[in-house]
């Protein structure tokens, strides 16, 4: 079915669902669905139907989830970019997807206007304004129109930090099957409030951050960005908070959060990137709550979770979720044995429908009997839970030896004075390829090379021992938190 039929159903009794930052309602349920089948007819008035592409590069606005909704509601395929995007990247996108339409900030109109193709371009600002709405003031409500479960909702291009950005073509089905999972997983019930800080343009903030609340016909606090005085100002006004690690870390270098802050609080839930140990440790002692990470991509929605009753281990995403299969496999495709580090591939209803207009790449990340290969290094233990331990473009081969950074890291990071590390490899004459390690030290501490190489000879296999280490104020990280190796690889390669 449309998923938007799904959503529909779930709120028909439901009350507010924007809550402004200063807690005022910006919009009920029954709101939505007005404007969405406002929005829908207006734009179908355009000539956007079934199937045609709707690009939208705009700030985070209750009028950019009104127009998701709305492209759900007609059966046209919504297609969110990230608002860092620049002309270039924007120009492939275009040229990529060939959308009907166009929703933009209106500094970026005249750009997209100019662009070769069959669309249209309309503005929406982050006031929330633009010919968008103006475009679609008179027009009556569109119905919902059928979908089938295969058919695309979303096409999200991957953040991937090598390579063409492909366009993964997420189903109604795959969107309805996952939100249900979560729904459950996560034990969402009556009185909960989910508090927004996460942008719409990825999967974390627009499919689980909003679609969980709206199935659940929860209130939603939409913040447009993430401000770590802001989020301490809101929780106690809320009971669901999902963030990226670096929100975590951010937040409890604000020194905002204590017991008291999260009085009201029932859920904390992380991914996109690895929340490190120490955050979760520190998190809890602060506020009571163990934060439940999760493990997802773009291509998957969510696949694993950390348990709401059970034990929640600090380094792992938890068990694979209910209707997905989850396995660690060798590069032959042999079970890996309990905690040896292996490609881990997924199958269930989450998993997409393939890469938009690339069916070859898609047949080459599928096995044979269907399950998708994630790219991510995995070992399973023995309570089935799964530890994410890089990305298979990470896996630095030196001297013909697999090296797994962060294995590295995990090591480092445990080390006096370090905050964090982050493990690339580099060509190295002899080896191919040698390890290097970019660390960040811990306020006030002082790292020395020569002591660190010293103290991690001590600890690692000879082979594993960076060849060079780097100290930076900081790690280069992308809008999703993940640390961007290529950077890194670019910096010191
Ligand atoms: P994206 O498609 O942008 O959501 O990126 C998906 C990738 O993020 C995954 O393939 C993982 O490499 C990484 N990722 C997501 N969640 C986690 C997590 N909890 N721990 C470690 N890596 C994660």
């Amino acid at each position: 079915m449309n998923v938007y039929s799904l959503f529909h159903e779930r709120t028909a009794n439901a009350g507010t669902f924007l809550l402004s930052p200063n807690l005022q309602e910006i919009s009920s349920y029954a709101d939505l669905h007005d404007y969405a089948g406002q929005l829908a007819a207006g734009i179908e008035a355009i000539g956007v139907k079934p199937g045609d592409r709707v690009i939208a590069q705009v700030d985070k606005t209750p009028q950019a989830l009104y127009l998701y909704f709305a492209c759900l509601r007609i059966g046209a395929i919504y297609l969110p970019l990230n608002t860092a995007y620049q002309e270039d990247e924007l120009a492939f996108f275009v040229n990529d997807a060939s959308p009907k339409l166009i929703v933009s900030d209106p500094s970026r109109a005249s750009f997209f206007q100019q662009l070769s193709g069959d669309h249209e371009v309309l503005t929406l600002d982050a006031e929330g304004e633009g010919s968008l709405i103006q475009a679609c003031l008179l027009t009556k409500s569109a119905d919902i129109c059928e979908r089938a479960d295969n058919d695309i909702a979303v096409i999200l291009y991957t953040s991937g930090t090598t390579g063409r950005p492909k366009g993964a073509m997420v189903t109604h089905g795959n969107l309805a099957a996952n939100g249900l999972t979560l729904l459950e997983a996560w034990q969402w019930q009556a009185g909960d409030v989910m508090l927004h800080a996460l942008p719409i343009f990825h999967i974390h903030g627009l499919f689980v951050a909003t679609h969980l609340p709206v199935l659940n016909g929860s209130p939603i606090i939409l913040l447009p960005a993430f401000d770590p005085n802001h989020v301490a100002d809101l929780l106690p006004h809320a009971t669901v908070y999902m963030g990226v690690p670096t929100n975590y870390t951010r937040l409890l270098d604000s020194g905002r959060l204590n017991k008291e802050t999260c009085r009201n609080m029932r859920l904390f839930t992380s991914g996109s990137a690895p929340l490190l140990p120490q955050t979760f440790t520190e998190f809890a002692d602060t506020t009571g709550f163990e934060i439940v990470e999760r493990y997802g991509m773009t291509e998957t929605g969510m696949n694993t979770s950390n348990p709401i009753h059970g034990v929640r281990k600090p380094g792992t995403v938890g068990p694979p979720l209910s209707g997905v299969s989850a396995r660690v496999v060798d590069d032959h495709g042999t079970p890996a044995e309990t905690g040896t580090p292996g490609n881990l591939e997924v199958k269930g209803t989450n998993v997409f429908k393939g890469y938009w207009q690339l069916p070859e790449k898609t047949e080459e990340e599928f096995t044979e009997d269907g399950f998708f290969k994630t790219g991510d290094i995995a070992t399973k233990d023995d309570d089935g839970y799964i530890a994410i331990v890089g990305r298979n473009k990470d896996m630095i081969i030196s001297g013909g030896l697999n090296v797994y950074p962060k294995e590295i890291e995990t090591v480092i990071d445990r080390l006096p004075g370090v905050l964090e590390s982050a493990v690339i490899g580099l060509p190295h004459s002899d080896f191919g390829e040698g390890v290097c390690a970019v660390i960040v030290a811990e306020e006030g501490a002082e790292l020395d090379e020569q002591v660190l190489t010293e103290e991690l000879k001590s600890r690692l296999a000879n082979f594993k021992v960076p060849k060079w280490i780097h100290v930076l104020p900081s790690l280069p990280r992308n809008t999703m938190g993940k640390v961007q190796k290529n950077v890194l690889r670019e910096m010191f390669g």
